[in-house]
């Protein structure tokens, strides 16, 4: 009877978490997406529970450790999820990442050194053990060097930014291998050997990697972890562990590749490439500005208010400036006087996938008026006026203009084909790819320099003098 109700909350849980990712892939449905997943989790843990119910029953101290962990757990994954800034959601992701593979790791040891007493290895367990084990570890010192090198704790050492870094990385490999092929083997003793091993491989192929590709990093160690789940859904039995496990290795795996298409990278020049410092392809801002022409926000305001068609470019620096609430009030006003507003979303604007979608969202802006490169692109000639908010690499046209850019082969939002371009930055800093932009130069561009939130609270007052404001 329990086994029965067991396979059915299974299967429920499974259903709520394949509808979860799907749901997650569409602006519109991420939030509810986000619900039936913690759903599936509440409810696979309630399965757990059920299908250890004899066990637990003979053993009641257990109830002490699961009360304790769930407790535990829980709170700090509320407080964490309620506290973290916007901008630091890509190392938050790394720590979950690093808390998954640890997860696994610890349930394969648990099995390997406490077994039920009627069990023996089989070949499908230990290889299950093994690879929870190595992928297990890897993700989790991987993640947690990738968090703090994003946190700016961390930097790469010297000697890890020459070509010793890839001896270092292959010894350890054959170390590993040798390991697993002793444990698969049937020896025990190599099980310390490979948690080391593979711990320190974890280390050593993220270390030298540098900030701008490490969001890329995080999403290949997300799918590593639900690999290593997936491989410990083997080692204790559990359908729902390796199902779930597979749908997180393979959502990992298709997102690390839509990011790497976004940045121009391919997965192999950021994983060996070399990719050190902070930015991905050596690019600097020696580049010398010949024509740059800056307006007040009177200006923008006036050539506003003859606007039929606005296009918005939100980047980064919009969600440094948290001026999404005072761009939604800027919105609201140019539709109540019947101007046309979309936002332009590139997929690599901002710090993590989706990042300007859950910053607008914030601010309540409809999903509709969201539009991606590829829809918005063809309709920036009929465009009046594009308002690009700390925006820089996606709209630098070096991208498709110059073939010695290191940006050249990136798809860019191409705003410079609409009649005017309004650029709202502090000053002439370069983007994340360190990279000239050669938009700021051009005659239809003019530079409005301030804090974005600034910026756009001053021209919401210049349009409010204009007559033009928010209908009721
Ligand atoms: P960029 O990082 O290229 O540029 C952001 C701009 O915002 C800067 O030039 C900065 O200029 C400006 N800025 C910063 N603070 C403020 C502020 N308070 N008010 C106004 N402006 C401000 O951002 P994009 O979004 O255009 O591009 C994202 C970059 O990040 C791409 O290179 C992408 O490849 C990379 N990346 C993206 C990832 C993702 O998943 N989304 C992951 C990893 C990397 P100034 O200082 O002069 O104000």
């Amino acid at each position: 009877m329990t086994l029965i109700f067991k396979f059915w909350i299974d299967l429920l849980a499974i259903l709520l978490l394949a509808l979860g990712i799907k749901g997650l892939s569409k602006v519109r449905s991420a939030r509810e997406a986000n619900r039936l997943a913690a759903t599936a989790m509440a409810i696979s843990v309630v399965g757990v529970l059920i299908g250890s119910f004899g066990s637990l029953v003979e053993s009641p101290e257990a109830w002490v450790w699961i009360i304790l962990g769930s407790a535990l757990g829980g709170f700090l994954g509320a407080i964490t999820a309620q506290r973290v800034a916007m901008t630091a959601m890509p190392e938050t992701v790394a720590l979950f990442n690093g808390c998954g593979g640890m997860s696994s790791l610890l349930v394969a040891l648990a099995v390997r050194f406490f077994p039920a007493t009627d069990s023996s290895f089989g070949f499908v367990e230990t290889i299950s053990i093994v690879i929870s084990v190595f992928v297990g570890s890897i993700t989790f010192t991987g993640s947690i060097v990738a968090m703090a090198k994003l946190k700016g704790w961390l930097s790469t050492p010297a000697w890890m930014q020459n070509k010793i870094r890839h001896v270092i990385n292959i010894a350890l490999s054959a170390i590993s291998l040798v390991a697993i092929a002793g444990l698969l083997g049937g020896s025990n003793s190599e099980l310390w050997l490979l948690i080391v091993s593979s711990s320190l491989l974890g280390i050593g192929v993220t270390l030298p990697i540098g900030g701008a590709d490490m969001p890329v990093v995080i999403s290949l160690l997300n799918s590593y972890s639900g690999v290593a789940a997936a491989a410990a859904g083997f080692v204790v039995g559990s359908q729902l562990l390796i199902v779930a496990g597979a749908m997180v290795g393979a959502a990992g795996l298709i997102l690390t590749k839509v990011m790497c298409n976004g940045m121009n990278r391919s997965l192999l020049s950021v994983l060996f490439g070399g990719a050190i410092g902070s930015t991905p392809s050596g690019g600097n801002d020696s580049g010398e500005y010949v024509n740059i022409t800056s307006c007040s926000v009177e200006e923008c305001a006036l050539t506003l208010e003859a606007a039929e068609r606005v296009v918005i470019v939100p980047g980064y620096g919009l969600a440094v400036a948290q001026a999404q609430h005072t761009l939604r009030e800027v919105t609201r006003a140019l539709e109540g006087n019947g101007i046309d507003v979309i936002y332009a979303i590139h997929p690599v604007a901002g710090r993590m996938p989706g990042h300007m979608n859950v910053l607008l969202a914030e601010a309540d802006v409809p999903y509709e008026q969201l539009k991606e490169m590829d829809v918005v692109n063809p309709e920036f000639p009929a465009t009046d006026v594009v308002l690009v908010l700390g925006a820089n690499d996606v709209v630098n046209p070096q991208a498709k203009n110059n073939p010695s850019s290191p940006l050249f082969g990136m798809p860019v939002l191409d705003v410079q084909e609409a009649r005017t371009v309004f650029v709202i930055k502090r000053g002439m800093s370069a983007g994340y790819s360190g990279i000239k932009n050669d938009l700021f130069d051009l005659a239809n561009t003019s530079m409005l320099f301030g804090d974005a939130k600034k910026v756009l609270g001053d021209l919401l007052l210049e349009l409010k003098e204009l007559g033009i404001s928010a209908k009721a």
